[in-house]
């Protein structure tokens, strides 16, 4: 049986995690966390997630709070919590405003629930990650962001569409930055378990035009409905379900990398874990040079950024953390 705690679980993201996540069998508790300011919201969820406990006929204790002693005993802690980005904004644009509240909860988190996983949502998920590692303190393995897991599926589904097959036929693998750096692996991508190379069946994609689908669909779904719920909502429920089932799957996650992929790391960033109850443990690939060059880069775009949030953290902190 399992607790989990969602923080920023009034928010769009947080609240169709929490409802997802309540679907998952042994399930001792779904904790929602939110500022006091937002209990009314809180209340309207916890009740709207409980009927719909009733009619899937799968029970779980729903509970929500702001008192930050109500996380403890958690199995992992969820944080949701951050501005989302505006059509018009890269999600770096938000670090320096969501590092503060990242930086908080985490160490908190830390010191309530020091057995428990965090995941990291808010954006910039890679940098994010990278200060809840710091400010909680926690072990490498047990601080991760949903990296470009989101990514990943997006791409799955573009091909599955394109060459019209069931999309669990299509694997396949975005690594480094959640945002403009990313990199598909091509050469991890298959139809059927058979690289694309090997398929002469299928024409060959238009790799970059799929690539800059999968760029352009947050901001699409963004200017189209305002935000996106259902895509995190549910990769966020399939890594605690992958958590707590203890399934040992492979999933790209933001984690911290000292040097698996091809020689290259140094920071936190989307990379193919190995994932289970014990946490987030990146795995050692070899990639095509091409595809080496292009994660080195996002490696180092990202990592600037992160140290520029770390020295702005380091420099401000007094007072606030
Ligand atoms: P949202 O609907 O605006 O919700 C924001 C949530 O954060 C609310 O619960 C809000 O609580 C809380 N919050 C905001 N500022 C806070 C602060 N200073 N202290 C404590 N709590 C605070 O946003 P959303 O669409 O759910 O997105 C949430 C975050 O997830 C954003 O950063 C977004 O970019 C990110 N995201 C990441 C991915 C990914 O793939 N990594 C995907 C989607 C979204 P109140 O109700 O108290 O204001």
């Amino acid at each position: 049986m399992s607790k989990v705690s969602i923080i920023g679980a009034s928010g769009t993201v947080g609240r169709y995690a929490a409802l997802a996540i309540s679907r998952i069998p042994n399930m001792s508790e779904v904790l929602l966390f939110g500022r006091a300011h937002s209990h009314a919201m809180l209340e309207g969820i916890k009740r709207d997630l409980l009927d719909s406990s009733a009619a899937t006929g799968i029970p779980t204790k729903v509970k929500y709070s702001s008192d930050i002693l109500d996380l403890a005993e958690s199995d992992i802690v969820i944080i949701t919590a951050g501005v989302p980005r505006r059509p018009d904004q890269d999600r770096f644009d938000l670090a320096s405003q969501n590092a503060w509240v990242v930086a908080e909860y985490s160490k908190k988190i830390a010191d309530v629930a020091p057995e428990a996983l965090i995941m990291v949502v808010t954006n910039p998920v890679d940098i994010m990650t990278s200060v809840a590692l710091e400010y909680s303190g926690k072990d490498k393995h047990h601080v991760f962001g949903l990296g470009t897991h989101l990514d990943s599926m997006r791409l799955k589904s573009l091909i599955a569409e394109q060459y019209h097959v069931h999309v669990s036929e299509v694997h396949t693998r975005i690594i480094g930055e959640h945002g403009e750096s990313m990199v598909p692996l091509w050469s991890a991508t298959t139809i059927g378990g058979i690289q694309l190379a090997n398929l002469p069946q299928f024409s060959k994609p238009d790799y970059e035009s799929l690539l800059e689908t999968v760029k352009k669909t947050g901001q699409k779904i963004i200017e189209g409905r305002g935000a996106t719920e259902w895509g995190p909502g549910e990769a966020i429920a399939t890594i605690v379900r992958v958590i707590l089932g203890n399934e040992n799957r492979i999933l790209t996650l933001a984690a911290y990398v000292s040097q698996e992929i091809n020689g290259i790391g140094g920071v936190c960033i989307g990379v193919p874990v190995y994932i289970n109850r014990s946490g987030v443990h990146p795995v050692e690939i070899h990639i095509e040079e091409e595809e080496a060059i292009a994660f080195k880069a996002s490696v180092a775009r990202v990592k600037k950024a992160t140290e520029e949030m770390m020295t702005m953290l380091e420099e401000k902190k007094n007072g606030w953390l």
